[in-house]
């Protein structure tokens, strides 16, 4: 039986606790979320959206993030205070009530919704979780799978390759999560490409393990932005063709700008990077048509599983729900349903491979 294997869960203590991190943390929570709609920021006092996007800046990076005192707050939200007014923002659904999911959590959810393995990803919006991870990786070795987290922006220097290191060797660690978001710290003045990042790459090659990209910068203009990035991917995958690599999040463009006539393609540079041997992408399609009344039934999702299958192949595509933060907008078991009844041109070998088989490859038990 293949098992159902999910490419795309975390695990963490509640947002509040400083896991070590706490300020920078925060910072690239509030960088992460500057785009929110004018809608989903609302002021406290009387629950009522506010028109203007409050928290976009003059300019990328941390010297231009404008100064809120922006907080944890509870049930799923987060909070901050303009000239004396407090606003909040819902980052996850108010049943997350303490913004914390432990691996018992987890493996609860797993278990209900039936997914046998799930691999966590460490954005650094969760916390610096290195020990927290390994705990949960050690309660359930044939369960969970966790990727190492690395300051991306200083990734080369001594320090955080001792970090992945630890991460990789001791700690049991599988592969490594790598965000562009970190170059916020930086701000982005360099990326994926700088030749100071490749004492990272010849450790990662040392250690034989994948990496997943996360094209997450959040800079101006946002769908150029994801599209230039998609490109130092691709210019990466052909300086080191032997590093499995992942795509995770998958199409970034369909939720970037929801107005686009088409919407629901795949862009050429997508389909460049995924003929690159190793590169597989990982799909959360249910969060991508957010705005839609049941995701899993937007006919262009499945226009786009439909448009990889041909152009790339089944055997790239890899399944990840987002858990918790998947429940925005489906629950667990629905955000399986694209791949398990809608996409009615996958075999049944494909499909299997795309809910689990296709990850299990890169991360066998
Ligand atoms: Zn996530």
């Amino acid at each position: 039986m293949t098992p159902v294997f999910d490419a795309h869960v975390h695990c963490f203590p509640p947002l509040s606790e400083d896991t070590g991190d706490m300020q920078a943390r925060m910072a690239e929570t509030q960088h992460h979320i500057r785009f929110a709609g004018a809608t989903d920021i609302r002021r406290t006092r009387d629950n009522a959206p506010i028109g203007e996007p409050v928290l976009v800046g003059d300019g990328d990076g941390i010297s231009w993030l404008p100064d809120v005192d922006f907080r944890i707050g509870r049930y799923g939200r987060v909070e901050f205070t303009i000239n004396g007014e407090d606003y909040y923002y819902q980052l996850f659904t108010p049943s997350l009530w303490d913004n914390s999911c432990p691996a018992d959590y987890m493996i609860t959810q797993m278990d209900y919704a039936g997914v046998d393995r799930a691999l966590l990803q460490s954005d650094r919006m969760y916390g610096k979780l290195d020990d927290y991870l390994a705990d949960c990786i050690r309660q359930y070795p044939d369960r969970l799978v966790a990727l190492a987290q690395v300051d991306e922006w200083r990734g080369g220097s001594p320090d955080q390759l001792e970090r992945v290191r630890r991460q990789i060797e001791d700690y049991g660690f599988s592969g490594l999560y790598f965000s562009t978001s970190g170059f916020f710290h930086c701000d982005f003045e360099f990326g994926v490409n700088d030749p100071s990042l490749e004492p990272l790459w010849e450790l990662i090659g040392e250690l034989g393990v994948p990496v997943h990209w996360s094209s997450a910068s959040k800079r101006r203009p946002q769908m150029e932005v994801y599209f230039s990035e998609l490109e130092d991917f691709d210019r990466w995958a052909k300086a080191h063709p032997g590093i499995s690599s992942v795509l995770t999040h998958g199409l970034e463009n369909l939720r970037i700008d929801v107005n686009v006539p088409n919407r629901y393609h795949v862009p050429p540079q997508i389909l460049r990077l995924l003929n690159n041997p190793g590169w597989s992408i990982e799909l959360m399609l249910h969060k991508m048509s957010f705005d839609d009344e049941f995701p899993p039934y937007t006919p262009g999702i499945k226009d786009v599983v439909r448009t990889l299958v041909s152009e790339v192949g089944a055997e790239k595509l890899i399944w990840g729900s987002d858990m918790p933060s998947c429940e925005e907008v489906v629950t667990y078991k629905q955000s399986m349903v694209l791949f398990k009844t809608r996409c009615d041109f996958l075999t049944q070998n494909e499909r299997d491979g795309i809910l689990g088989g296709n990850l299990e490859r890169l991360y066998p038990l």
